[in-house]
């Protein structure tokens, strides 16, 4: 069985405190895009883990975690992220951790470009992470990526490195004016953090082959929602890849393969880190109190983030593109502090009332309609059973799903393993 678990918002929706739920019923955890620009948080009785790049499956001792070809690994990070780990007991061998040959390293001028232009563009600036996400991914469409499985080629990989450090340096010397970069640090750089992982480098896609040839179940798992797919989302305020489920086998090196459901991971309310439209948003005291109730600060930068009302014309179009077939409700305890709770049902745009998410200068003039459904405001952390909810809790529920049209599934009403409904 193959499950897609993906994000319907903007991400932060709480996917890793889901994957780290259902990955005992899977035997193989995978990451298909992205690198170190997000974090998971799980929490669990071993503690608390924010994992940037490692699968979220990687706290469970049986579970085998593949990173895939639609990854860009950041090899210094992954380094750090893997000794914390270890520090904290869990085991990491090249038994339960397997990297795509075919995964793009993230060097350090990438990060260094990712620096250098959002500098440059001041206060037009895209509210990168600053973790040379956008061009690495460009390097891997330029063809002038290092894959990880360059690793294993020690007698191609220096004249690799020189050529296209040559090449960059027409952009960070002679673009930007900053000091050009050297290859031989490069090549230090890559001996120093990715000797040791030089066994942890094959080819997953066959094994993922092999392994659902065995009927072993395969859970693949996104990185931030929807609304940041590099085609889907609000470009150019996206991330640089797909995040969307379709992907998945792709990014997974198992482009043959079907996921069998996708499970989307929608949050009882918004947010959102970074620029860009963000209609449903929350200013002032209001907002304020929503993301001191629900800790709204990016997991991997610290930056607090945009909060507001659930967004249903947003998360509609979430659920359509991801092609969701059950969700999975997060962070319902967090509205237990709110006496009426307020949704966007619809977007004015131009005067006219839509239920459809438009793009470009469109969404940039969208303004919220709200509706005020009443609140609980009593304590649902403990609550285990849907019958165990308040009515008004029952019915904020039933409302999403019916929008949604699609199976609301879990309910989660704290960051522990155990604090959540099924239904
Ligand atoms: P992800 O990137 O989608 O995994 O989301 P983040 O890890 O950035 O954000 C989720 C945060 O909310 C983490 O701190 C989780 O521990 C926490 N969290 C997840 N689900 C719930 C929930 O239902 N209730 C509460 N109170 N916290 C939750």
């Amino acid at each position: 069985m193959l499950t897609a678990i993906v994000g319907i918002n903007w991400g932060d929706e709480g996917k890793g405190r889901m994957v780290d739920l259902l990955s005992s019923d899977y035997d193989i955890v995978v990451r298909y895009q992205g690198g170190n620009n997000a974090g998971h948080t799980v929490v669990n009785e071993k503690g608390k883990f924010i994992l940037n790049l490692l699968p979220s499956g990687i706290l469970r001792s049986t579970t085998v975690n593949v990173m895939g070809n639609g990854m860009v690994i950041d090899i210094e990070h992954l380094t750090k992220e893997v000794a914390a780990l270890t520090e904290k007991g869990i085991a990491i061998s090249p038994e339960n951790l397997k990297i795509s040959d075919k995964a793009i390293i993230c060097m350090p001028y990438h990060k260094l470009l990712d620096c250098l232009e959002e500098d440059r563009l001041g206060d037009a600036k895209f509210g990168s992470t600053r973790r040379g996400i956008a061009p690495v991914y460009s390097d891997k469409y330029m063809k002038k990526g290092i894959r990880m499985g360059d690793l294993l080629m020690p007698k191609t990989l220096p004249d690799k490195v020189r050529n296209i450090v040559e090449w960059k340096n027409l952009t960070i010397k002679n673009g930007y004016g900053h000091a050009p970069i050297d290859a031989d640090e490069m090549l230090s750089w890559l001996a120093e953090y990715g000797d040791w992982l030089k066994p942890y480098v094959c080819d997953v896609g066959k094994y993922l082959n092999d392994e659902a040839g065995k009927d072993k179940k395969i859970m693949f798992e996104a990185q931030l929602g929807a609304l940041r797919d590099i085609d889907f989302g609000i470009y150019p305020y996206t991330s640089s890849s797909s995040v969307i489920s379709a992907y998945a086998p792709i990014g997974a090196g198992v482009p043959g393969l079907k996921i069998d459901s996708t499970i989307g991971i929608i949050k009882a309310y918004s947010s959102c880190v970074g620029e860009g439209p963000f209609t449903c948003e929350m200013f002032g005291d209001e907002g304020k109190e929503l993301r001191e109730a629900g800790g709204e600060y990016g997991a991997a930068t610290g930056r607090p983030r945009r909060v507001g009302g659930f967004d249903v014309v947003a998360s509609r179009y979430g659920v359509r593109v991801q092609g969701a077939t059950e969700l999975a409700l997060t962070k319902l305890d967090i509205l237990s502090y709110l006496k009426k709770i307020p949704v966007c049902v619809a977007y004015s745009v131009d005067g006219e009332i839509t239920g459809d998410f438009p793009i470009g200068d469109r969404l940039e003039k969208a303004r919220p309609v709200y509706e005020y459904f009443d609140g609980w405001m009593s304590d649902i952390s403990s609550c285990r059973k849907f019958d165990e909810l308040p009515e008004n809790a029952k019915k904020y529920i039933k409302y999403i799903e019916e929008q949604m049209k699609c199976r609301i599934s879990y309910i989660s009403v704290g960051a522990e393993r155990e604090a959540y409904i099924k239904l």
